[in-house]
C-alpha cells in the first residue's frame, strides 16, 4: 500500500457514515422519501443559513430547478462564468435559455463582476432578457455575490453555483446562502459526499415548493396520478442522505485537513519563484481544491512540468476546468473574455487536495515537490 496511486480528491468515509447508513437500511426507508432525507435537508439549510433545502440526486439537477422555478427558459440569455464545470452550463441549456460566457479575475478565477455589467449591458442593448446570472464559487472560495448581483443589474436573479463550496464562507456569510436559490453537490470528490446527490438550498419558500415539486414527477397531491407539468425524477435517496448525514458530522474536521494541505503548500511553493496559490489569504475558503498557478518565464518551468513528475510517482493532478469558451459544445456561444481564463487554464494545476489522505501520503506528495523544486532551481 506504500506506493498507492494518490488522487486529487478522494472519498473520505468512515464508520461514522457506515453506522448512519446500516440504520437507514435497516429503518426501512429505502426510498427517495423518509426520515434521514428530511433531517438532512435540515441539517444542510442550518448549514447553510437558509430557511429551505430540497436533497436532489446531483448537484446538476439543483441547478436545472432552481433555473426552472425562477422562469428561465427559451429566448433568454443567462450569465455564466467560463471557467467553471461544465454542469453549470448544461443547467442552463436544459431550461432551453443560451448560456452566455463571462471572463474571470486573476485573484481567485471567480467570475469577474466588470465583465457581468458589460455583458448584461450588451444583451440588453440588444433587446435580450438576461434570465439570471449563475456565479461559481471556484474550488471553494466563495464570489463576490454582492458585486456580480449588482453588475448583472435589477431584476436579474442571481444562483449561485456553491458545488464545491459547502462549509466556506464570505464575511462570515455561508456559501449557498447568496442569491435567490444556491445548488450544492455531493458528488464522490467533492468536500462531502453521498456518493452522488445534491442539494438546492433557497429562503424562498415558493421556489423550494416549486423546485420540490418539479423534482418529483410533477405529481399533482392527490391519489391518482395527476400531472399538470413536465417534471423530473430528481429525488435523493433516504440512503444516501443518511449517508450525507454522516459526513455533514464530520464537514468541519474535513475541512480543516483541507485547509492544513493548504498551508503545507503555501510554505512548499513560498521560495519558488514564479508560483502562487489560487485564492490565497481568502480566511473562508473551504480549500476544496488548491491551485498551483505558475508564471512559466518567472519560474522557469510550467505548471505540466509538475503534473508530469507527480503522474511519474503516482500521484495525480489536474488542469484546472478548461474554459466553457474553449468546449466543443460551446465555443460558438457569446463570451464576454479578457484573456484571464485562458491564461489560469495554461498556467494552473490541482495538486492533491483530500481529507483523506494519511501523513504518509501527504509526505509523499511534499516530498516530490520539494524534490521537483530543488531540481529546477
Ligand atoms: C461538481 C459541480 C457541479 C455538478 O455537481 P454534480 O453533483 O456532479 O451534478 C456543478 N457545478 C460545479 C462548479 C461543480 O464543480
Amino acid at each position: 500500500m506504500v506506493n498507492a496511486r494518490i488522487h486529487l480528491s478522494a472519498p473520505d468515509v468512515s464508520g461514522v457514515e457506515e453506522r448512519y447508513l446500516v440504520n437507514a437500511l435497516r429503518s426501512g426507508w429505502v426510498a427517495p422519501v423518509g426520515p434521514d432525507l428530511e433531517e438532512f435537508e435540515r441539517e444542510i439549510a442550518r448549514r447553510c443559513g437558509t430557511a429551505h433545502a430540497v436533497g436532489v440526486s446531483s448537484g446538476t439537477a439543483a441547478l436545472h430547478l432552481a433555473l426552472l422555478a425562477l422562469g428561465v427558459g427559451p429566448g433568454q440569455a443567462v450569465l455564466v462564468p467560463t471557467l467553471t464545470f461544465a454542469a453549470t452550463a448544461n443547467a442552463v441549456a436544459y431550461t432551453g435559455a443560451e448560456p452566455v460566457f463571462v471572463d474571470s479575475l486573476a485573484g481567485d478565477g471567480n467570475v469577474d463582476p466588470d465583465q457581468v455589467a458589460r455583458a448584461a449591458a450588451d444583451l440588453r442593448r440588444e433587446g435580450r432578457t438576461v434570465g439570471a446570472v449563475l456565479p461559481v464559487d471556484l474550488f471553494g472560495a466563495v464570489a463576490d455575490h454582492e458585486a456580480v448581483a449588482a453588475a448583472a443589474g435589477p431584476g436579474v436573479p442571481l444562483v449561485e453555483d456553491a458545488a464545491e463550496a459547502l462549509g466556506a464562507t464570505r464575511d462570515g456569510r455561508p456559501a449557498g446562502s447568496f442569491g435567490r436559490a444556491a445548488a450544492l453537490s455531493f458528488n464522490g470528490n467533492k468536500i462531502m459526499t453521498t456518493s452522488g446527490g445534491g442539494m438546492l438550498v433557497t429562503d424562498d419558500r415558493a421556489l423550494a415548493a416549486r423546485a420540490r415539486h418539479l423534482a418529483t414527477q410533477a405529481r399533482e397531491p392527490v391519489a391518482h396520478y395527476e400531472h399538470r407539468d413536465v417534471g423530473y425524477n430528481y429525488r435523493l435517496s433516504n440512503l444516501l442522505a443518511a449517508l450525507g448525514r454522516g459526513q455533514l458530522s464530520r464537514l468541519d474536521e474535513m475541512i480543516a485537513r483541507r485547509r492544513q494541505l493548504r498551508e503545507r503548500y503555501l510554505r512548499l511553493f513560498a521560495a519558488a519563484e514564479g508560483t502562487r496559490v489560487l485564492g490565497e489569504g481568502d480566511p473562508g475558503a473551504n480549500c476544496w481544491l488548491t491551485t498551483l498557478v505558475v508564471e512559466p518565464g518567472r519560474a522557469g518551468w510550467e505548471a505540466a512540468d509538475l503534473g508530469a513528475w507527480l503522474a511519474a510517482r503516482d500521484i495525480e493532478t489536474r488542469p484546472i476546468w478548461k474554459p466553457m469558451h474553449l468546449q466543443p459544445v460551446y465555443r460558438d456561444r457569446r463570451a464576454w473574455l479578457t484573456g484571464v481564463a485562458d491564461r489560469l487554464f495554461a498556467s494552473g494545476l490541482n495538486l492533491p487536495s483530500g481529507s483523506g489522505m494519511r501523513e504518509d501520503a501527504r509526505r509523499r506528495v511534499f516530498d516530490a515537490v520539494a524534490e521537483f523544486l530543488d531540481q529546477r532551481r
